[in-house]
């Protein structure tokens, strides 16, 4: 029999497999919390010491561990290597705001979305995570920080719309009133665009914030850094978001990472501009342009521009109306790309990318 993965359990579902183990209901009530709280099974005291042996037989422990931790002097960012319950390795970052405590989560073992700045993809997809691994991100964070992370953003390893059902099912549970209770609207899940999930996530209405990394702003330049969009070009993308947004009513932020003389001209910000305007004409739809100097991966021959060069970037979006901000870097001694960390650490990825 397949062990249960008690994390990726709804507290409905928890109720019928407590049930199933002629248990009352009311112990699936006492858990659910617990176990959100990062509490062992073995440590749950209110529970039989019969009744919580029993468990360690049928169930999975999916909680990541702390393989590697690295610990900015200059801002307090924590940046994890976590070890997974079959041995693959996946990466989070917590970082300090005035606004509370963001969590950048992992949602596959590698990528198989092939961007040529990325470090995540290089060696492919390996996995999907499990429900349970993105919740548990979550609470080894909250474990191992004494802190509570109040924020989550879904721009670590992974394309989190190539694992939709997972990360939905994901969203209700850590926005569960029972368990870590993080609003919907203290959420962003950023897509390279995968425009069918875009879709199917409108479909279901959480009032979480996209995050589009669009990096270029016309189909040429895209298809040459990001592979996806030969499956979707820009056109159908912005289609995509204009639907998001008259749907949830939820502003969209767009992701544009400066590569040093690839889509960092003057042209490009007025290109940019032009795209952005075009699409949501008549929309009112807030428009936000997150500006990311690239993080330089040692495997591929991108290179970070100056500072003063992606301030220029943004002055110059917003002379064309456009809201705009460059990025802080956070954790600057601990910089390795997302992704690089795993990398490092050996971990070895078999699948192709997507062409
Ligand atoms: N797959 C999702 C989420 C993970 S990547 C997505 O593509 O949005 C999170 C963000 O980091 C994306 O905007 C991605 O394009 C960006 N990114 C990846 N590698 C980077 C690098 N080397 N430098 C700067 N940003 C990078």
């Amino acid at each position: 029999m397949d062990r249960i993965d008690l994390y990726s359990l709804t507290e409905e579902e928890l109720i019928d497999f407590f049930i199933s183990l002629g248990e009352p209901k009311f112990r699936a009530k006492q858990v659910f919390p617990k176990l959100h709280e990062g509490v062992a099974i073995s440590e749950m005291t209110s529970l039989s010491k019969a009744l919580r042996e029993r468990l360690a037989d049928i169930t999975l422990d999916t909680l990541p561990r702390v393989e590697k931790k690295l610990v900015s002097k200059i801002d307090g960012t924590v940046k994890y290597l976590f070890r997974l319950h079959d041995g693959e390795c996946i990466e989070s970052v917590f970082m300090r705001y005035k606004h509370g405590n963001t969590l950048c989560i992992s949602s596959q073992v590698g990528c198989l979305m092939g961007c040529k700045f990325c470090a995540s993809t290089l060696g492919g997809k390996v996995r999907d995570l499990l429900p349970s691994e993105l919740l548990g991100q979550v609470i080894a964070a909250n474990l191992d920080t004494g802190e509570r992370v109040s924020n989550i953003v879904m721009m670590g390893i992974g394309e989190p719309l190539d694992n939709f059902d997972n990360v939905v099912r994901f969203l209700k549970l850590v926005n569960h009133p029972s368990g870590l209770n993080i609003g919907y609207r203290h959420i962003s899940l950023s897509t390279c665009g995968v425009v069918p999930g875009i879709y199917k996530l409108a479909e279901i209405d959480l009032p979480i914030t996209l995050s589009i990394s669009l990096h270029a702003s016309n189909d040429e330049k895209r298809t040459s850094i990001m592979p996806v969009n030969k499956r979707w070009h820009i056109d159908e993308l912005l289609k995509a978001c204009v639907d998001y947004y008259k749907v949830t009513g939820r502003r969209i932020s767009f992701e544009y990472t400066l590569i040093a003389g690839k889509n960092d001209t003057a042209e490009d910000a007025r290109e940019l501009a032009a795209l952005l305007r075009g699409a949501f004409r008549g929309t009112g739809a807030p428009i936000h342009v997150n500006l990311i100097r690239v993080n330089e991966v040692e495997e591929t021959e991108f290179t970070e521009g100056t500072v003063d060069s992606a301030n220029a970037f943004a002055a110059r979006l917003e002379s064309f109306g456009m809201v705009a901000t460059v990025r802080r870097r956070l954790g600057a001694d601990i910089n390795a790309a997302c992704g690089q960390l795993r990398r490092a650490a050996g971990a070895q990825a078999s699948e192709g990318k997507v062409e």
